[in-house]
């Protein structure tokens, strides 16, 4: 180890191989594995190696002098350190690298090596010193935190992928919907509309996004009340349902539209925007209006026989011949009954139409509210055989009302009751005054409404869900009950759950003048 001679150690002999000693000690306290390859020799091979380096590689000194530093490789030669080694080698310079090693007993570690050329008085490289590290632990870290990160990578780009998809199909959605879809910000400017939309107003996307909506065409969306609910969408989430827009629009002429317009949520984000969609509904309009006339003529045409043949059946009820037979007096009394039935039907029809067309005629009286209702449940409770009607309270009170037009609202409710309570058999009315007004309740212990059909069930023609096979009737006479209360400036509503019975409410203001 003479070659490790260097002008600091120029002392005498002794003293040098003293300091020569001290300084393998040194070498063999340091944690880091120290080899000296020499370069002069061929191969450069390994000259010496400190005690770390035998622990860090699990070789002994002995099986690691004389060979090139390359048998720490092993098989796995294929990495590209190898190439900066070489060319620091080549170019005499130090480098430092992370390579991959492998001990004695194959097990891989991370070398971290500085590698540093020693020159000669020529400047040619004599020796080479590693230093190493085995720094394993530090790259698994490494590894792991780039594995985790391109992990994650991997999930934003599925995500992204997934969202873009979700995104492209509601897009498509959006676009193949039937009905005109325009996207307001806070301002009410249109930020997007759907093809539709272009299609159905005839417009261009450039003469649409960007402008405020009460700008659009001739302005037929700056209507007062419409911008008063549109206002009131953000600050209150209250949306704005079936508002009808009657008007002459560009391009397109006179339409009738409606509106429903609601605040945008998404995970709480675009909480600021509205979605309003448009609905064409003036050809449905027009067919609704043409039914409703055909039914008028319908129910008027057979309005005029039925009435004759009502007396007919009447006044051969008189004139039953004393040997009749029971059955002919069966059949006869049948027979009135069913052309009571169908007059009660066509009457409703006829009541649906005069509501259409708004022919109907108030004949106003004063009258004493807790009498009409009296006589109601008796006429209602003599024909009924299993039902029990019982009054409760009473309210004492005048009102000024179209008596037949009352009488037929109780009536309505009663056989309601009835009707949809067949195994349940109290049914009860109660009377009260509440403030400037009476009130009566009709509560019954069968079948109950859902809370969604609570309002529908005033339309006309709705009917409950399956109750169209089980029992008879064609959905108007809450419609002309809802009518004839708000005729008469009262409310009519329903409370009830299904399974837990219902109870039909309606309110009437009181006569101004008491008689
Ligand atoms: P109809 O009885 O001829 O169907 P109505 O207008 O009187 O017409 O009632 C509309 C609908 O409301 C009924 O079809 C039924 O579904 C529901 N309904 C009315 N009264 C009751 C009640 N007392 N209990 C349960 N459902 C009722």
């Amino acid at each position: 180890m003479d070659s490790l001679h260097n002008g600091k150690f120029n002392i005498s002999h002794e003293t040098a191989k003293e300091d020569f000693s001290l300084l393998l000690q040194a070498l063999d306290a340091s944690i880091s594995g120290i080899i000296i390859t020499d370069n002069r020799l061929p191969d450069n091979p390994i000259i010496y190696c400190n005690k770390a380096f035998e622990n860090i590689s699990g070789y002994s000194r002995d099986e690691i002098i004389g060979h090139n530093c390359r048998f720490l490789q092993k098989e796995d030669r294929d990495q590209k350190e190898r190439e900066t080694l070489r060319t620091a080698i080549r170019d005499g310079k130090s480098c430092i690298v992370d390579i991959r090693n492998y001990r004695k007993d194959g097990t891989l570690f991370y070398n971290e090596l500085y590698m540093s050329p020693i020159k000669g008085a020529n400047g040619q490289v004599d020796y080479f010193i590693g230093v190493q590290n085995d720094v394993t632990l530090r790259k698994k870290a490494e590894l792991d935190l780039r594995y985790q990160q391109e992990l994650m990578e991997r999930r934003v780009d599925e995500r992204t992928k997934s969202l873009k998809e979700s995104e492209d199909y509601l897009a498509s959605i959006v676009q193949t919907l039937r009905e005109s879809l325009i996207v307001l910000d806070q301002e009410f400017k249109v930020l997007s509309v759907n093809e539709h939309f272009l299609k159905t107003f005839k417009v261009t996307a450039e003469e649409t996004e960007g402008k405020l909506l009460y700008d659009l065409g001739n302005g037929q969306w700056n209507i007062v009340a419409l911008k008063e609910l549109l206002e009131n969408i953000l600050p209150t989430n209250n949306p704005v349902e079936e508002f009808e827009v009657e008007h002459d629009f560009p391009y397109i002429g006179k339409k009738l539209m409606v509106l429903n317009a609601h605040r945008i949520e998404l995970d709480g984000q675009y909480r600021d925007r509205i979605l309003i969609a448009i609905e064409d509904i003036t050809d449905r309009r027009e067919i609704e209006r043409r039914k409703d006339d055909f039914l008028s003529i319908a129910s008027h045409e057979l309005k005029t026989p039925l009435t004759t043949i009502k007396g007919l059946v009447q006044l051969m009820q008189r004139m039953v011949p004393n040997e009749a037979s029971e059955k002919f007096r069966a059949v006869l009394n049948k027979t009135a009954v069913y052309v009571d039935r169908l007059n009660n039907l066509i009457a409703e029809l006829l009541d649906v139409s005069r509501i259409q067309t708004g022919n109907i005629e108030l004949h106003k009286e004063v009258f004493d509210f807790d009498k009409a209702v009296q006589e109601a449940v008796d006429t209602i409770q003599a024909a009924t055989k299993y039902h029990e009607i019982r009054i409760t309270g009473s309210t004492g009170e005048m009102v000024s009302a179209d008596e037949s037009h009352i009488l037929q609202v109780i009536n309505n409710l009663l056989s309601n009751a009835i009707k949809y309570a067949p195994d349940h058999k109290d049914i009860d009315v109660y009377l009260s005054r509440v403030s400037n007004f009476v009130k009566l309740s009709v509560k019954d212990q069968g079948m109950g409404i859902r809370v969604e059909d609570h309002k529908k069930i005033f339309d006309r023609f709705y009917r409950v869900g399956d109750i169209q096979q089980r029992f008879p009737g064609m959905g108007i006479g809450l419609y002309i009950c809802d009518q004839i209360i708000k005729n008469h400036g009262g409310t009519i509503w329903v409370e009830s759950e299904p399974g837990h019975g219902s109870t039909f409410n309606f309110t009437l203001p009181l006569s101004k003048q008491p008689a």
